[in-house]
Order: C-alpha cells, then structure tokens, then sequence
C-alpha cells in the first residue's frame, strides 16, 4: 500500500543558515561550510564567508541615463 505524504509546496529562499551546518569540535560549537572546507568557531565568520563566497551577489538593475537632443528633448 502506497502511502502518500502531500507536502505544501514552499518556495523557500535560501538564507544564510542554509549554507553551513553545525557540528562540534571538542566542546565548542564548529560551524562548517555545506560548499567547501570552510569551517569556524564563529558564527559570524561563517556567515562572512559564506556572504562574501557563496551567496548570489544581489543584481542591481542599473538606471537607464536619461539623453536629451540640443533641443532638450529626450533621447529614446
Ligand atoms: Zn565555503
């Protein structure tokens, strides 16, 4: 007998906290990286790291410079 688990379709953004995993090393708290051999015992650092390595740099849209003719009319 199939046993059919619905689950509610989430579209989730990944965070930060996705990206590391915490473990231990002796009795600290170890913080590793889930995308390469990064790990810490600062949760800050892991999260530097992973901001400035692995996370999608944000796209900005750039604004459109807006030309005008000598008859100050605007370029399209
Ligand atoms: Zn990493």
């Amino acid at each position: 007998m199939a046993k059919k688990t619905k689950e509610p379709e989430v579209k989730k953004i990944k965070t930060v906290e996705d990206y590391f995993s915490l473990g231990k090393w002796k009795r600290f708290d170890q913080f590793k990286c889930k995308s390469c051999n990064f790990d810490s015992l600062d949760e800050k650092e892991i999260k530097d790291h992973i901001i400035e390595q692995h996370m999608p740099k944000l796209v900005r849209p750039k604004p459109k410079p807006v030309l005008y003719d000598r008859y100050n009319h605007e370029i399209k």
